[in-house]
């Protein structure tokens, strides 16, 4: 049996990836100074921010556009529980991660429904879940 897929290892493609955007305040017990003064005009390091000026929060959940590299593919046939007896084929596309902070997970995986040619294509479907959200 051959199946065919759409794209082939190797190839580069987009698609879309969630992911969370810390949001960065300026410390407002320093004011972004790092340094707190005492009344004697010595300094010590800001008990909030630990003298970095600024505080994160985990901030906001986004959608981006990632570019990637398919390394393997994984053909999933299932025909078990199906009445019509018609197999159904989810093919799996494994995309190598290039998020430094994300070192354990070395692969993205992501289905073919999932996959885009192109950087344009995929951002139109961010746009659609973004309206979807909004409306
Ligand atoms: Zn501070």
């Amino acid at each position: 049996m051959n199946i065919e897929t759409k794209h082939d290892i190797g190839n580069t493609v987009y698609f879309i990836k969630t992911v969370s955007i810390p949001t960065i305040y300026q410390c407002n017990m320093c004011l972004g100074e790092g340094i707190i003064y005492r009344k004697d005009n010595s300094g010590i390091e800001c008990p909030k921010c630990h003298g970095n000026k600024t505080y994160s929060d985990s901030g906001s959940i986004k959608e981006v556009v990632k570019k990637g590299i398919i390394d393997h593919i994984e053909i999933n046939i299932d025909n078990k529980c199906n009445l019509e007896h018609k197999i159904e084929i989810d093919i799996c596309y494994y995309i190598e991660n290039d998020d430094i902070e994300s070192e354990y997970v070395k692969y993205d995986e992501i289905y073919e429904d999932k996959l885009y040619d192109t950087y344009e294509e995929a951002e139109k479907h961010i746009k659609k879940i973004c309206a979807g959200y909004t409306s």
